[in-house]
């Protein structure tokens, strides 16, 4: 958050008001920040006593950094490691060959869709699950951490959020090939062994609803196994997700409401659905519905796009009305390059 941000927040008191209104239940918000591995320790602190400061108790720290996550919890904050799941393109030498590919049968290792990062690997692999098993392993045992958070724990999207399709020169109205994924061997020898169908061999893959569901299966198997490492070592495990249940399983085919995390934090980013404010409310209300009680949801708010004081308090007030146990803040940060499409 910078400091725009950050006084803003602090003059128009808004996160102060979402705690006191519900009686006597503090709201312990969150916020997503990215500290870079060689960030100064002493503007860490600062961003850090600044963010404690505006409301924030837990943070979500990205960049991978040790040195950052025991700044954050001396700042008095809940530290949570934010990480980037199966978008990986700092795993190509290590797992070359376990790039999700499109239904056009290219890799993303070497053709990745939208943007140069989008390299995902794909869930199925045996050799994904277990690259990304030990390092939750690993941040688990970090005493400095409260819990692991999973970011990008999805397919590329088969369709963009509605507001992107101008940007990219798009019209997603159909689920096109060369955004579908994942068409690998692995995939396609599992989904046979499942139905005793070849998925390649179907006229319409995007009409089947057992290819659908078996790629809900494939994040849902690799979320749960994340989930059951991070709970042997004792700490949380949460992840940053699409902002409804709908939109998540259509967009990204992540079937959330059946993971097994400690908090699901959808991203509620009412701009890139060419929504307004309100919609935050009815977005975090389905997925409130769809939890059952199950586990806690707190609502991720776009800053940029929450420009005034009224939009910020209608936004909080709404995710909260709807259900939310608290909110999660995202931009203003810094570093935001590449962000916009995630
Ligand atoms: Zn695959």
């Amino acid at each position: 958050m910078d400091r725009r941000d950050f006084l803003y927040l602090v003059s128009c008191g808004v996160l102060g008001l979402a705690v006191t209104a519900r009686a006597g239940a503090a709201r312990r918000h969150w916020a997503w920040i990215n500290a870079r591995r060689d960030a100064d320790p002493a503007d860490l602190r600062r961003r850090f006593a600044e963010l404690r400061a505006a409301g924030i108790a837990r943070v979500l720290v990205g960049g991978g950094s040790a040195a950052a996550y025991a700044l954050a919890r001396e700042a008095g904050l809940e530290v949570h490691a934010w990480m980037w799941t199966l978008c990986r393109g700092d795993l190509m030498d290590v797992l070359p060959d376990c790039y999700a590919v499109s239904r056009e049968g290219k890799s993303t290792r070497d053709h990745p869709p939208y943007v140069p990062y989008y390299r995902f690997l794909c869930p199925s692999r045996p050799e994904v699950a277990a690259h990304l098993e030990q390092q939750v392993t690993e941040l688990a045992a970090n005493d400095d951490l409260a819990g692991v958070h999973l970011d990008y724990v999805r397919y590329p999207d088969v369709i963009l959020p509605r507001g992107l399709w101008d940007k990219y020169g798009l019209v997603q109205d159909r689920e096109l090939p060369e955004f579908d994924f994942c068409y690998c061997d692995t995939c396609r020898a599992a989904f046979a062994a499942e139905t005793g169908s070849d998925v390649a061999a179907l006229a319409d893959p995007t009409a089947s609803a057992a290819w659908r569901q078996f790629r809900w299966e494939r994040v849902t198997t690799l979320v749960n196994r994340l989930a059951a490492a991070v709970h042997d070592g004792d700490k949380q495990i949460t992840a940053a997700v699409f902002p409804t249940p709908t939109l998540a399983r259509r967009l990204v085919r992540q079937d959330w409401p059946r993971w097994n995390l400690d908090a699901v934090l959808p991203m509620v980013y009412h701009g890139f659905y060419e929504q307004d404010v309100a919609w935050i409310e009815s977005a975090v209300r389905e997925g409130v519905v769809a939890l059952a009680g199950a586990r806690p949801l707190h609502a991720g708010l776009y800053l940029p796009h929450l420009p005034t004081d009224a939009d910020l308090a209608q936004a909080v007030a709404g995710a909260l009305r709807a259900g939310a146990e608290s909110v999660a803040l995202f931009g203003g940060v810094r570093d935001l390059t590449g962000f916009e499409a995630g």
